[in-house]
């Protein structure tokens, strides 16, 4: 409908985990399982409602999602990318327009933990802004005999640069749809009324 609200919400994470090229992905899913970080499978979950192990996206997808948060319906536009990496330049196709951010990093890798900040501090330089609205995302919370990052520690990150965060899992669909209620909501503390319709 045309009173929809309309939110760009881009997804971003570490790259040098496993998700660069495809020969990467796949190496690494066979080495492990575990290095991937699950942003595709966590919108995938989100849109499609289900879970399959082998989603193996070369490139950047988009997705539409109504969804009522607080009586209002807002009509998710998310953008899944390909990854990012320490030394690429941030894409401005991932900055212009995008009213809120999802950071995604496993929990079960400390590398794509660490990436987080590289990525959050590329977003605000880019943007020149003093707060983005953002939540840090520990995916793959079903690997707990994996775990090297400590709740704790997303937490703190999340509170540093303050943003949300929350663990999630796709394969069990733990907290999917409340990643991007909590996305909407950052979203919504900072949009001035009407701004954005
Ligand atoms: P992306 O490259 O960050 O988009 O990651 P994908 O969504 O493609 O997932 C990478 C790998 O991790 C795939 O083999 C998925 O099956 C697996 N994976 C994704 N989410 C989960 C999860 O919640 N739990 C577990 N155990 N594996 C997951």
């Amino acid at each position: 409908s045309t009173s929809m609200k309309k939110r760009k919400i881009a997804v971003l994470g570490s790259r040098s985990v496993g998700t660069g090229t495809r020969v990467l992905d796949i190496l690494s899913s066979c080495l492990s399982g575990l290095y991937l970080l699950g942003k595709s499978s966590l919108v995938k979950q989100f849109i499609d409602n289900n879970f399959v192990d082998s989603y193996y996206p070369t490139i950047e997808t988009t997705f539409s999602k109504s969804v009522v948060y607080k009586g209002v319906e807002y009509d998710c536009h998310i953008i899944d990318t390909a990854g990012q990496d320490e030394y690429s330049p941030l894409n401005s196709q991932h900055a212009i327009g995008i009213h809120g951010y999802i950071l995604v990093y496993s929990i079960a890798s400390k590398n794509s933990f660490n990436m987080i900040q590289v990525i959050h501090d590329k977003i605000m330089d880019f943007c020149g802004l003093e707060k983005i609205p953002c939540v840090i995302v520990g995916s793959k919370s079903d690997l707990q005999s994996s775990r090297q990052v400590d709740p704790k520690d997303g937490q703190m990150l999340a509170k540093q640069n303050d943003c949300a965060w929350i663990e999630t899992s796709a394969k069990e669909n733990i907290n999917v749809g409340k990643v991007f209620e909590l996305c909407l909501q950052e979203i919504e503390k900072n949009t001035v009324p009407n701004q954005q319709e």
